[in-house]
Order: structure tokens, then C-alpha cells, then sequence
């Protein structure tokens, strides 16, 4: 299939579903400025050891490692902008065509474009929250204290630790998750997969539950055999001429 067969072939998977689902991962991010930390060469990870400074463990045993290593990529992410992927995908749900949004990422695009059925699976970058009292707390205020080197930043009811709402290693899928299978394997009849490799389980679980599946990425992955179609093209070109499909058949 040439481009436009395959741009076809998925408009038509679209229309001729009822329950679409998207599920995202870091490669719809890239046009906003965040790195794919699985690209080859342009790897977030590649500079510090992920599991040393974003997991459970260091937060827990060492929290000014944590906060002095791997919080300043939090930071960046938060003040990330969506592009015109996140934007078309907002189209698509204001058409009646999306069912459900489901992210890998956690920088919180979706929602700051205007999606609204989003399903933040590893959670976001909009509050934290404290280790001791469970307190609420905007992001921007994790981001405040550090600023100010008070590490790590802490609860002002309680001085303990504050940390970001999202899912580190080691940290268990949140509760909604399970909901989210469940849903995914009764009633997703397709799923559209975009700027995801599929490798970060139990999320890269999830296209084996659905129906049929198609993918936009630029790295092969292993669902691609299962895919009715495969586009390698940017996402934010592939998006637009889909919308431009949907919209003006
Ligand atoms: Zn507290």
C-alpha cells in the first residue's frame, strides 16, 4: 500500500467502527520538544539510569537523589506546549469518533489540547502529593521548593516528602487501570495505536484485548503483524491528513 491507500484504509476503520480507542505514547510528544527516551541516539534515558533516579526505591531511600537527578526532566515536560497531533485528535473526539484516549505519557498534552475521554495510565505532571498525609499539591509547587533548593521539597502540614503524581518504577498501575481493560476487552472494536512502540508493559497488553488494531509509528514494533494497516510517517502529518479524510470526504 502507498501512503494514500493506507490513509484511506484508515479513515475507513474509523468510520466503520463505533467504539474507537487511541492509545498514545512518547513519539506523539516529540513535536512539542520531548525526547523520545526509546528513539535511538535522542534518549532521555541514555544520560542517567532511569531506574537509579525515577523509581520508588531512590524517592523512598534517598529523595534528594531523586529530586537532584531526575526531577529537572519533570520540570522541562510540564512546561511543554501541544502540538498539532494533540490537536487533531481533539478534532476527532469533537466528531463523535473516539471513545476513549488512552496515554502513556506523562506530560499532560492531551488534556492541555482539549481532549476530554483521557485515560493517563502513568499518570501526570499537574500535582503531587504528600508521602505522609496524602495532602494534594500543585505540580508547580514541587517545582517552587526545588527551585528554591529546599530538597526535597516538603508537606507544610506534615514536612514529609512530596512527590509527583505519576507512575515511577516500581510504582503499581493506578486503580482505574483494570477498569480500563475490562473496557478495552468488551467493547473496543478498534484501536488506533500513535507514536507508541509497545514495549512498557501491562499498557503494550492492551492492543491484544482490542478488536482490530492500526498503528502510526516509526519504529517497527511487535504488533505489526496484527495491525490491519502500518503507517511510518510523522504523526502530526499522518493526523491532519486523516482529519482532512474524515472531514471533508
Ligand atoms: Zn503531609
Amino acid at each position: 500500500m502507498n501512503y494514500m491507500e493506507q490513509l484511506e484504509c484508515l479513515a475507513g476503520l474509523v468510520t466503520a467502527h463505533k467504539n474507537v480507542y487511541v492509545l498514545t505514547g512518547a513519539g506523539i510528544s516529540t513535536d512539542s520538544g520531548i525526547p523520545d527516551f526509546r528513539s535511538p541516539g535522542t534518549g532521555l534515558w541514555e544520560k542517567v539510569d532511569p531506574i537509579a533516579v525515577s523509581s520508588v526505591d531512590v524517592l523512598n531511600n534517598n529523595p534528594r537523589l531523586f529530586y537532584e537527578s531526575g526531577f529537572s526532566r519533570f520540570t522541562k515536560i510540564s512546561f511543554a506546549e501541544p502540538n498539532e497531533g494533540h490537536r487533531k485528535l481533539v478534532r476527532l473526539e469533537e466528531l463523535g469518533y473516539l471513545k476513549g484516549l488512552v496515554t502513556q505519557n506523562i506530560d499532560g498534552l492531551h488534556i492541555k489540547a482539549g481532549s476530554k475521554k483521557v485515560w493517563e495510565v502513568h499518570g501526570h505532571l499537574r500535582t503531587g502529593y504528600c508521602l505522609g498525609c496524602k495532602k494534594k499539591y500543585p505540580f508547580e509547587e514541587l517545582v517552587h521548593q526545588v527551585e528554591l533548593k529546599r530538597i526535597p521539597p516538603v508537606c507544610h502540614n506534615c514536612y514529609s516528602v512530596l512527590r509527583p503524581d505519576v507512575v515511577l518504577f516500581g510504582d503499581p498501575m493506578p486503580m482505574f487501570f483494570f477498569e480500563l481493560q475490562h473496557k478495552i476487552q468488551t467493547e473496543c472494536d478498534f484501536m488506533l495505536i500513535v507514536g507508541s512502540s509497545l514495549v512498557v508493559y501491562p499498557v503494550a497488553d492492551l492492543p491484544r484485548l482490542a478488536g482490530k488494531i492500526a498503528i502510526i509509528n516509526l519504529q517497527p514494533t511487535d504488533y505489526d503483524q496484527k495491525a490491519e494497516v502500518v503507517i511510518r510517517e510523522s504523526i502530526s502529518k499522518v493526523l491532519s491528513d486523516l482529519l482532512d479524510k474524515l472531514e471533508r470526504p
